[in-house]
């Protein structure tokens, strides 16, 4: 089978290569990958930054049938659809993952970079921890939800989002057109999007964006204030460090900063602010197999439409350049049957 491995020596890019699978282990079934996502932590795990995995198969935002089960798997069946998310498996046994916080699990194991992901055309994965497709929900904007959606579906849990709040959406690409989404349909939000690239802005507008506003305007959280009187809680989804910053500022009192995107550096927390306005500041990490599942259910009932496009395996570093350069609106897909 073909597969999208990390380059040796690691230099950002994958190669395509022909790939045989170990036979499955106890607990564990072998998934014909459909569609797989390309995401921005893809392009870490690609570059090193999380630390150097030459060889591993990339991908964690993949959705297949179930093609096989091992000895001892009883929740999953052949012709199950199911996902493989960056959240593979937790230990099982930990504080974290028995009280509901299993993404946080120290012995975490993450598809596409501790061990082989989804950008593939099959994929191993643990039964307990692969979650099932709802019929009716379409593969491909499923594959976006195993990863952008869940996640900005519990960041705006983790933002204590709350119905008639304003949410500001910092950030408005795979991540933020799917926090838009989730605040307005799901959580009966109202949103104010930020981004400095017009075409994002539209997209965010058509998805229901209540105020749209360029991050380039040098006075963003001042037009925040004014417009809105500040946000409850703001989804910071850009990958810079000073957007983070500037959301501080957009905050109305007792509101919440919710970290999804990782830049590099600090942010900056004025200490008086933090405390005369209440202010918290939460990190939040993609989601559990409940939060999933929950994410998916939403979608098969068409409250959230990822923005995405179908692309083939071959193409999977011409995609790492587009996302380099901002250029690509929604979510690019792999269809593994091209
Ligand atoms: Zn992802
Ligand atoms: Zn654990």
């Amino acid at each position: 089978m073909k597969a999208a491995i990390v380059r040796d020596p690691v230099d950002g890019y994958v190669d395509i290569v022909e790939k045989e699978l170990r036979p499955l282990e106890h607990g564990e079934a072998l998934v014909d990958v459909e569609y797989c996502g390309l995401c921005h932590t893809d392009l870490h795990v690609a570059a090193g930054d999380f630390g150097k995995v030459p060889g591993r198969v990339i991908g964690h935002e993949g959705v297949g049938r179930v093609s096989k089960v091992g000895p001892g798997v009883t929740n999953l069946k052949i012709g199950d659809r199911v996902s493989i998310a960056w959240f593979f498996g937790g230990c099982g046994h930990c504080e974290y993952c028995l009280t509901g916080r299993e993404t946080l699990c120290r012995n975490v194991r993450n598809a596409g970079f501790t061990v082989d992901g989804a950008m593939a055309q099959q994929c191993i994965v643990d039964a307990n921890y692969a979650v099932k497709v709802p019929d009716g929900l379409d593969p491909v904007e499923a594959s976006s939800i195993t990863c952008a959606g869940v996640t900005m579906y519990k960041a705006l849990k983790v933002g204590n989002t709350k119905p008639g709040d304003w949410v500001s959406v910092v950030g408005c690409g795979g991540l933020g057109n799917l926090a838009i989404q989730y605040a307005k349909n799901v959580f009966g939000a109202h949103v104010v999007a930020v981004d400095g690239n017009p075409d994002k802005l539209a997209a965010a507008e058509k998805l229901g964006a209540d105020v749209l506003i360029n991050r380039h305007d040098d006075n963003v959280a001042e037009q925040i204030q004014e417009k809105v009187g500040g946000v409850n809680n703001a989804q910071v989804t850009a990958v810079t460090a000073s957007a983070f910053t500037a959301a501080v500022d957009s905050l109305r009192p007792d509101g919440r900063l919710v970290a999804v995107a990782l830049p590099q550096g600090d942010m900056e927390l004025n200490i008086a602010k933090t405390v005369l306005d209440g202010i918290q500041v939460a990190g939040s990490l993609v989601g559990t197999r409940q939060d999933l599942a929950e994410a998916f259910q939403f979608g098969a009932e068409g409250k959230v439409h990822p923005i995405v496009h179908t692309r083939k395996l071959s193409e999977v570093n011409d995609i790492i350049n587009e996302m380099k350069a901002g250029k690509i609106v929604g979510r690019e897909v792999v269809d593994m049957s091209k």
